[in-house]
């Protein structure tokens, strides 16, 4: 089956009991055993459900890889990754990588003994430098999140099989409509499913996908006994919500890359990120995304046009989050990135005055009219 036809059939096509189109939302924590240990297939909602189980089948098919799980959070599957390494571990992070993901790093698993660098990983000499013996994993988000440094998923897999380490990417703002890092050489594929793959902003959910049976078994048994899942009602809304993936990711696109070219034309923009515009380095990468996505970052001249941009808005919503239907405008330094001390901040580039936008699928003219700050 080809993508547009597996966001809605892939994984578990409806019910083969009822012959609902639908798959159901098995409303349930428990199930009956004709005898001790005689079931069909499921005892307790933790360690599976079928609801669940139809979400994980069917990111797992998307992304093609081995096995997919559901997890109640982008971070609460991020976390659990992180639950494959141990104490005296180190792993390798891109350097603007999801601000939750710094903290969870830096501010917890940093007291259980997991050792890390945060570093350009768009640079792949940036990676090379900083393999020790210790270290396990590279973890990689590209595009990043919010100065769209594109990282060549390819090349990092081929280090990373060379000293057997595991490769990890942060798929969120791409989705696997857009690329396919296990396609590449990833070991693992993670999601905030909150984003573009639920695509409404009415769940919050993460997910999973392996490469291998062995990965598969060991994000399981984690899964099962940290017991972060992702509930049967909110498996089947993001089952809903990802048959429309192709289509609303299409309008995502061409939306943005219209409002980027009409940024880079005002005035008042001082710089405009973009993943089309990476730099020679990285031309190889580009290749590796379909399309551009919907998130674009730029950065205003001064605190005066931020102001009266915020202030501008009709359609879009000032907010936290990305990847809905509606556009959402948000200041990292002030919002997602907050948790990034200021001077760490700065040296990476997120200063006062950069916005991020994520384009929703409104008319195009609508969300330009709220960027048109200097029309009369
Ligand atoms: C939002 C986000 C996360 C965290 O996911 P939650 O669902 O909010 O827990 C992780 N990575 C990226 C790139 C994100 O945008």
């Amino acid at each position: 089956m080809k993508f547009n036809s597996l966001v809605i059939h892939g994984g578990i096509d409806g019910d083969k009991y009822t012959g609902s189109v639908n798959v159901p939302i098995y409303q349930t924590s428990t199930y009956s055993q004709e005898e001790v240990g005689k079931h069909k297939g499921y005892e307790y909602s933790r360690t599976g459900n079928p609801t669940r189980e139809a979400v994980e089948k069917l990111i797992a098919d998307l992304e093609n890889g081995y096995r997919g799980f559901a997890f109640s959070s982008g971070m609460a599957a991020i976390s659990s990754v992180m639950m494959l390494f141990k104490s005296g571990d180190h792993i390798i992070f891109s350097d603007d990588v999801y601000g939750g993901t710094f903290r969870v790093i830096d501010k917890i698993f940093k007291n259980f003994g997991l050792e890390y660098d945060f570093v350009d990983t768009s640079d792949i000499k940036n990676i090379q430098k900083n393999i020790k013996n210790n270290t396990r994993a590279i973890y990689i988000e590209s595009p990043t999140n919010p100065l769209m440094k594109v990282t060549d998923i390819e090349e990092v897999s081929k280090i990373a099989k060379e000293k057997d380490l595991l490769l990890v990417v942060d798929n969120t703002f791409m989705t696997p409509y857009l690329q396919k890092p296990i396609e590449l050489g990833a070991d693992i594929v993670l999601h905030s499913a909150t984003k573009y793959l639920g695509g409404h902003s009415d769940l919050v959910a993460g997910l999973v996908v392996v490469n291998s049976e062995e990965l598969g078994n060991k994000i399981h048994f984690i899964q099962n006994s940290v017991g972060s899942v992702l509930g049967p009602f909110d498996s089947w809304l993001l089952i809903r919500g990802i048959k429309t993936l192709s289509i609303r990711m299409d309008k995502h696109c061409e939306n943005a890359y219209k409002i980027v070219n009409w940024l880079k034309n005002q005035d008042w923009v001082k710089k405009v990120y973009y993943p089309s515009f990476v730099d020679s380095m990285n031309k190889k990468a580009k290749n590796q995304m379909k399309k551009y996505g919907g998130m674009i970052s730029f950065e205003v001249k001064n605190k005066e046009y931020l102001k009266k941009l915020l202030s501008n808005l009709e359609v879009i919503t000032l907010a936290e989050s990305l990847g809905g239907i509606e556009s959402l405008i948000s200041v990292p330094s002030k919002m997602t990135h907050a948790s990034i001390p200021s001077k760490k901040r700065e040296e990476l580039g997120i200063s006062d005055t950069l916005v991020r936008l994520s384009v929703g699928i409104e008319d195009i003219e609508d969300i330009i009219s709220d960027l048109d700050i200097l029309k009369k």
